[in-house]
């Protein structure tokens, strides 16, 4: 483990926000699957990460209630009441835009449906990140989210008409795009671990580059 991470999985400590390592994807996959019991309803915010380590594949064919928005052949209504069940799930699982070295961890979305889930509603909220996206501080994880992961994320969404012009040049321009996807900024910075409310989420990071 770099000293990167060690000083960062410190911080998430510090900040009651649980924080594993797993060294590759295989060991990833290992951790969090193992966090979530069959059976289980389990929400998803869309994130390439959960897709590389095998998550999504798993949590598609396993015993268990998925709640996969974007399952193809999934009608625009059905998508957006699978996101509110999401909302409630016993276990939500996702990526994130960025985790900074003091611990925050730093999400920009566009419905909102992802950042919603990760601040208050499921049982238990596990994150997935990789090494790629660990950053010094709070102004290089917005630099980050508006050069690096939207551009990307844009580009990754045929389906946008007309595409935000990040897609094409790969810098934001603060676009008024009706499909721009920088709309809500969400930082977690803390969470209670008190007599009544214990930490929801845990961090797992991950020693390898994944996700946009
Ligand atoms: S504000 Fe618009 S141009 Fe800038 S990163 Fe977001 S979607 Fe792209």
């Amino acid at each position: 483990m770099n000293e990167r991470i060690q000083k960062c999985i410190k911080r998430l400590d510090q900040n009651n926000i649980p924080a594993l390592y797993a060294e590759d994807k295989k060991q990833a996959f290992e951790k969090v699957i193992s966090m979530i019991p069959e059976g289980s309803v389990v929400g998803f915010g869309d994130s390439l990460t959960l897709r590389q380590i095998g998550l999504v594949d798993a949590l598609s064919k396993g015993n268990y209630t998925f709640l996969n928005p974007w399952e193809p052949g999934t009608s625009v209504e059905e998508n957006i009441e699978i996101k509110k069940r999401a909302l409630t799930s016993d276990i939500f699982v996702t990526g994130t835009n960025a985790l900074t070295l003091d611990g925050k961890i730093v999400n920009v979305d566009g419905q909102g449906n992802r950042t919603a889930a990760m601040l208050f509603g499921p049982n238990k909220v596990i994150i997935v990140v990789g090494i790629n996206k660990i950053v010094d501080d709070l102004e290089e994880a917005l630099k980050r989210i508006r050069n690096i992961a939207a551009p990307a994320n844009v580009k990754r969404h045929t389906d946008f008409d007309p595409m935000p012009p990040c897609g094409k040049t790969g810098e934001c321009s603060d676009c008024t795009s009706p499909w721009r996807i920088c709309n809500k900024t969400v930082i977690i910075e803390w969470q209670y671990n008190n007599d009544k409310y214990k930490p929801i989420i845990t961090v797992v990071i991950v020693g390898e580059e994944l996700g946009l």
